[in-house]
């Protein structure tokens, strides 16, 4: 018998206003969402319908208006005074999330490498394993001989892969990506979708990808929906010879 894997993200009852008064927008309505260790996760929806919204939340990026976000069941964003501040927030985001988003907001001036060692700069990893760790990082995704380049030196694809190996380099346990593909063509796309799919699979991080693409949303095994702020279907389909 298998036990089923333990939850490393989790919103209760999450709601989510932006502004107040009578030009209040409700984003997020009473989301419940549980993300678990090494899952593909693929949340679909309209423009509007939340995605974002609920990303930022799942990532800590953002605290609900109301309602509970979690990670590994401690309460790390909550509505009210009590609720964690921002630094301690951004630790613990740091040390269990990576992000990936459509644009890959890399460095100009930098190298591949220089981007992909930032995130361990910000915590005081010694130059000789940052520098280790970071060109592992790049070798992951595909880069090990771009490693001098920088980024106006290299393609879209190859710019968000960078993005993906910073992601990576801190070993997060959740890869949260908000339309990673949104902003490349379709082939290059693809391969940006095969190598998360990848990384998922082999080091088994869990993979949290926003997408309005379909073929994106049918590669992965769980498909959450939104429309109009709420969550309106957590469907897991059949993984085939994957999970024989
Ligand atoms: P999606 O990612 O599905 O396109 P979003 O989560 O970005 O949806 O947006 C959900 C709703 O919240 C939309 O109506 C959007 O206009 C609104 N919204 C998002 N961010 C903000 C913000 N910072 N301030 C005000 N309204 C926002
Ligand atoms: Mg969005």
């Amino acid at each position: 018998m298998r036990s089923r894997p333990p939850v490393i993200l989790e919103l209760r009852g999450a709601c989510r206003v932006y502004g107040a008064g009578p030009t209040a927008v409700t984003a997020l309505r009473d989301v419940d969402l549980a993300i678990e260790t090494g899952e593909h996760v693929a949340i679909v929806g309209p423009s509007g319908s939340g995605k974002s919204t609920c990303l930022n939340i799942l990532g800590c990026l953002d605290a609900p208006t109301s309602g509970l976000a979690l990670i590994d069941g401690w309460e790390i964003a909550r509505a009210g005074p009590e609720r964690a501040g921002p630094d301690e927030r951004a630790q613990i985001r740091r040390d269990t999330i990576g992000f990936v988003f459509q644009s890959p907001q890399l460095i100009a001036g930098m190298t591949a490498l220089a981007n992909v060692e930032l995130p361990l700069v910000y915590r005081r990893v010694p130059r000789a394993e940052r520098t280790r760790r970071a060109r592992e990082a790049l070798t992951m995704v595909g880069l090990a001989d771009r490693t001098m380049h920088r980024p106006q030196e290299l393609s879209g694809g190859q710019q968000q892969r960078v993005a993906i190996a910073r992601a990576m380099v801190g070993r997060p346990r959740v890869l949260i990506a908000d339309e990673p593909t949104a902003a490349l063509d379709t082939r290059t796309g693809d391969t940006i979708l095969a190598l998360l799919t990848e990384l998922n699979r082999r080091s088994g991080v869990a993979l949290v990808i926003v997408t309005h693409d379909r073929a994106i949303a049918a590669a992965a095994p769980r498909i959450v929906t939104f429309r109009d702020g709420r969550l309106v279907s957590d469907a897991t389909q059949g993984y085939g010879a994957d999970v024989a």
